[in-house]
């Protein structure tokens, strides 16, 4: 257990992923803890750092960003990508191209930018999955933590189109029947 002080921000929209009301909103709360999955993220990330003596989500991006497979929008500042591994179909992440490991430290020039991509994803998924359920999570650095080289913040988009059944409650292993590139390839391909 970790006594940092933190935040979980998120949105849950439908009835499915767990919303109370019905007028769509996000949420913040504030944890005198940081929680083990963010932890975990944390440990994860600075474990690929000490080893490549790079930021393991800067590696993905380039990479990403090279070969266009798994990104469906771009702009200078943010790109919206169908991460190699999704756990659901149409998971996509949205993370600032440049390395910043706190959300809290945006410009308002980027925040217009983050908006800007933010809007486009969600209005593509909704032309491919319609009004289906989904999660979204801000992933980013704890309270009162300086620069960290090894950690990016972004957010994660997790439409509910499967349901969480007795394999993945057991292993904690997701099964995916949608290739996160056929999934970038609908969403890239909606008429808006
Ligand atoms: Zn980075
Ligand atoms: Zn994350």
């Amino acid at each position: 257990m970790c006594f940092r002080p933190t935040r979980v921000v998120f949105k849950n929209f439908g009835r499915a992923a767990g919303a109370s009301l019905e007028h769509t909103h996000s949420q913040l709360i504030g944890l005198p803890i940081v929680p083990e999955l963010v932890q975990e993220e944390l440990a994860g990330s600075k474990f690929y750092y000490n080893y490549k003596e790079r930021c393991v989500f800067c590696d993905m991006i380039r990479q990403e960003l090279q070969s266009q497979v798994r990104v469906l929008l771009e702009n200078e500042e943010f790109l919206a990508v169908c991460p190699f591994a999704p756990r659901s179909p149409f998971e996509v992440w949205i993370l600032p191209k440049n390395h910043y490991s706190s959300y809290a430290d945006l410009t308002k020039d980027s925040c217009r930018l983050l908006a800007q991509v933010f809007q486009e994803t969600l209005q593509r998924l909704e032309k491919v999955i319609g009004k289906a359920p989904y999660n979204f999570i801000l992933h980013t650095a704890p309270f009162r933590e300086p620069e960290l080289t090894y950690y990016h913040w972004h957010f994660e988009i997790m439409p509910k189109l499967t349901l969480m059944a007795g394999f993945e409650w057991g292993s904690g292993f997701f099964i995916n029947p949608t290739p996160p590139e056929d999934a970038a390839q609908y969403l890239r391909e909606a008429q808006l």
